[in-house]
């Protein structure tokens, strides 16, 4: 059976002498792995099309025991991320928290948007790099249905105070009067995560914060997929060990 669904290459093994072995985040089928044959041959077309980061139309072949890509129609490359070793480690990150998030064998639509859209930011420098990964990282726990319960105080039900506490490992906001645990929180990046989580979808990125509250958010949104992700992500270890000092700008 022929499948065609686009989608974007986030991880590649090689296999055997001319072989390998892609990991895609596809339209319609979400996390899939497939074999791309003789792709290590020059004169193959699967070759580039099928590199790390490359989005295109895929028809893969479904065997009864793998898929196998027949053709791809390359659409867009992300060349901006193969020569910024800061913005390929964070591209991977988003990768990965892809691979580990994203539904398998049915629609990801709305996952695969939202990784093509971070890596279009990230190639554009239209975004601090940092926001971005925000964005993904609440975003994708939302979509995944890990939901920090951030619209009120827990208790009293309060939206805002002038002082709140979030407490991650729960992923409960409490205002000032009710503040049992958790760490104080900015009103601004309460409201961010807020838009984060709730706006429509295409404007996830469309929001602004203030320079100087971006390691806030940055570290809530990180804490809370590692911890209720439950995941061990490598990349990340490897986009900290770059030690990015000036990350955000
Ligand atoms: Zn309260």
């Amino acid at each position: 059976m022929l499948i065609q669904t686009d989608a974007i290459v986030i991880k590649i093994n090689n296999v055997g002498e001319s072989d390998k072995l892609v990991t895609l985040l596809s339209r319609d089928l979400g996390i899939i792995r497939a074999f791309v044959r003789g792709a290590k041959n020059v004169k193959s077309k699967a070759l580039s099309a099928t590199e790390l980061f490359s989005y295109g139309d895929f028809t893969i072949y479904a065997a009864t025991d793998k898929y196998i890509v027949r053709e791809v129609e390359s659409k867009q490359m992300f060349f901006a991320l193969r020569g910024d070793i800061e913005k390929l480690a964070l591209a991977q990150y988003f990768a990965q928290i892809m691979l580990e998030l994203a539904p398998r064998e049915e629609n990801a639509d709305d996952y695969l948007r939202l990784l093509l859209n971070s890596l279009h930011f990230l190639c554009r420098n239209e975004k601090p790099p940092m926001l971005i990964k925000a964005v993904v990282e609440l975003r994708t726990m939302a979509m995944a249905g890990y939901m920090p319960d951030i619209c009120t105080c827990s208790k009293c039900g309060k939206a805002e105070s002038d002082t709140m506490y979030f407490n991650v490992r729960t992923g409960q906001l409490y205002c000032d009067e009710c503040a049992v645990s958790g760490k104080r929180i900015s009103l601004s990046v309460v409201v961010a995560m807020r838009y984060i989580i709730y706006c429509p979808f295409n404007k996830v990125f469309s929001f602004v914060i203030s320079d100087e509250l971006v390691p806030e958010l940055c570290e809530i949104t990180q804490n809370f997929l590692l911890i209720h992700s439950e995941k061990k992500f490598t990349t990340l270890e490897f986009l900290e060990s770059l030690h990015i000092e000036d990350f955000n700008g």
